[in-house]
């Protein structure tokens, strides 16, 4: 098993989780761009955004809801977060299995370099 996001999924990689359900997880990012930077996740391998199909795309929702209740649970809410997917080589997606970013406790810049 070569994707380091299933090997996370599985339990095979230690992350600091902050949500499981049988369907995503939510876990803090090593190398955080801010002081709340978590990733949600598919369990399911999906490589790219072009990879979604619209049966799939329901589970973007649920991750998007999910990410905005734990930028709650860490009180960011009212200051303000940015969610984010990259896609590819100038997306900037450096790990191929789809993940929505959520970062917040600090101003961000706009737009990005
Ligand atoms: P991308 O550039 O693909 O959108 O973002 C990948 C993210 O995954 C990066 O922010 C990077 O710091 C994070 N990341 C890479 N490897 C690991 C890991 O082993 N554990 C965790 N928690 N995050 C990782
Ligand atoms: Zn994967």
């Amino acid at each position: 098993m070569a994707c380091l996001f299933c090997q996370i999924a599985e339990k095979k990689i230690p992350s600091d989780i902050m949500y499981e359900d049988e369907s995503m997880l939510a876990f803090r990012d090593i190398d955080p761009q801010a002081p709340t930077h978590f990733l949600v996740i598919p369990k399911e391998h999906i490589e790219t955004l072009n990879d979604l199909t619209p049966e799939k795309s329901s589970l973007i929702g649920d991750m998007v809801n999910r990410a905005r209740e734990l930028a709650g649970e860490e009180g960011i809410s009212e200051s303000g977060y940015r969610m984010v997917m990259n896609c590819n080589r100038d997306g900037g997606q450096a790990v191929f299995h789809i993940h929505l970013h959520l970062l917040g406790g600090r101003s961000l810049g706009w737009p990005p370099g």
